[in-house]
């Protein structure tokens, strides 16, 4: 039976809650189809996926390989459980993701998505240290870097630390010890160097060091932050240190991962190797919700025993290692090979670039952060002093409602609007997105101060 337009839009705010959204100023916009970059609605209206489906769209929609990758594994088994048990799609993907992994991490816990791929680091380094020879139970706490965003389930939002999505949950949560995020202007506007934002953690890590399980971080750079983009070499310098107060290192590649930043993992740009890299959203090239925590042999040992030592990771979802997920993986892994993905990235990276140079220059912005194929642009009030909008008048969102109009579906952080399509962009849909967000930022600039929509 078709549905009207009109009936799936009532259906669709009276009973869907959205992710992220003030349902009372909700406008439904109903998705039917994808093509490639594309996204296509129920009315037949076309518009650039400007943030990939939120981050993880890869390939592009409607891809014939994993089409034909999901059809064939749904011919077999759509779902078994793999506590215990497992099948051959989920062990091959496992194979060739720790193959290319950096260096070690070849032991992959899977999950469900990018919360709980770290939820299971946390836990899986707060209790390695319970159990390694000899035992040091005092390494029970976290460092995280504000300005973070690690998900949305508890301890993912306890190491988060976007005031807007965790300030809410706070007393549910434990608190880590904090690291200003490095490259950022500090409170008297000056950006630290590499070397002064080193010199807090090896502070911090002095100080504290000996009760720190872990410190997790997005490396290169922080997205739900605001795209916040760390300075050549802090990485390295975070291994370094972590690995001298032995701290474990917990990599949150959910965003970064599968050739964002134009290498597979953020990390290898600064031949870092973690204890725990996250990765989730690309894994699946944004088609089926499937994580992976991988660490390696040295965790894992401490984890081995006979059943009644109870060292085993009593943790796990229903969904994790999901066949249809892994056929989608590892059919994404083959395209990033025939297609020679990463190797077509640089000319795009370069055209993106060449648009936040321009963008940059808009009355309105007051910068423009870009890392790989992701650029935030801030919209300010005061170009000069870098004076911000009310939050209340919601410029960035704005600014996407705006785009919209010119066939480009964007998602603002606050006031900063991203540019984060699919890697399979052609170099003249990025000039169409471009364009379309100039359009929108344009709109919000001269708004005025009225708030979008009641
Ligand atoms: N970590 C990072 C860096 C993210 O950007 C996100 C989501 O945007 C998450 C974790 C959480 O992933 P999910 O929404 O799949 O739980």
């Amino acid at each position: 039976m078709t549905r009207s337009r009109a009936e799936l839009e009532y259906w669709d705010r009276h009973h869907v809650w959205h992710a992220f959204t003030q349902m009372q100023e909700y406008e439904p916009l109903l998705i039917e189809r994808g093509e490639g970059a594309w996204l296509i609605d129920v009315d037949g209206n076309r518009y650039l996926d400007g943030s990939a489906s939120m981050w993880c769209n890869v390939h592009g929609h409607r891809h014939p390989r994993l089409d034909a990758a999901l059809a064939a594994q749904a011919a077999k088994v759509a779902h078994t459980t793999n506590l215990g048990l497992s099948n051959p799609t989920t062990v091959e993907f496992a194979r060739q993701l720790s193959e290319l992994a950096p260096p070690g991490l070849d032991r992959i816990f899977f999950s469900d998505d990018g919360s709980t791929a770290i939820e299971a680091a946390l836990k899986m380094a707060f209790q390695f240290w319970r159990q390694t020879d000899p035992a040091r139970s005092e390494k029970t706490r976290f460092v995280a870097i504000d300005e973070a965003y690690h998900g949305d389930t508890l301890g993912a939002v306890g190491v988060g630390g976007v005031d807007r999505f965790t300030a809410m949950f706070a007393p549910l949560t434990f608190a880590p010890l904090r690291l200003p995020p490095p490259g950022m202007p500090d409170a008297t506007g000056r950006v630290p160097s590499l070397g002064e934002s080193l010199g807090v953690l090896e502070g911090l890590l002095t100080a504290h060091g000996h009760q720190i399980a872990a410190l997790v971080m997005e490396p290169l750079v922080q997205m739900a932050g605001g795209i916040i983009v760390h300075p050549p070499g802090y990485l390295r310098g975070v291994r370094e240190l972590t690995r001298r107060h032995e701290v474990l290192l917990i990599l949150d590649e959910v965003a970064t991962g599968f050739g964002r930043t134009g290498t597979l993992f953020a990390c290898e740009q600064e031949e870092v190797a973690p204890d725990f890299l996250c990765l989730a959203k690309g894994l699946t090239a944004g088609y089926l919700p499937m994580a992976a925590t991988l660490t390696h042999g040295c965790i894992w040992d401490a984890f081995l025993g006979i059943h009644s030592a109870g060292r085993a990771f009593y943790h796990g979802h229903t969904y994790g290692g999901n066949p249809l997920a892994a056929a989608v993986g590892l059919a994404s892994l083959e395209i990033f090979h025939a297609e020679r993905v990463l190797d077509r990235l640089p000319a795009k990276i370069e055209r993106l670039a060449t648009h936040a140079a321009r963008l940059a220059m808009l009355p309105g912005v007051g910068a423009v952060r870009q890392c790989g194929l992701v650029a935030g642009i801030e919209l300010v009030a005061d170009k000069a002093t870098g004076r911000h909008h009310p939050a209340h008048e919601q410029r960035g969102r704005q600014a996407c409602e705006a785009a919209r109009k010119h066939g480009a579906l964007l998602r603002q952080l606050g006031d900063v609007v991203v540019l984060m399509p699919p890697l399979c962009v052609s170099e003249a849909e990025l000039d169409c997105l471009a364009a379309a967000a100039e359009a929108g930022i344009i709109a919000a600039h001269s708004a005025g101060h009225t708030s979008p929509r009641r």
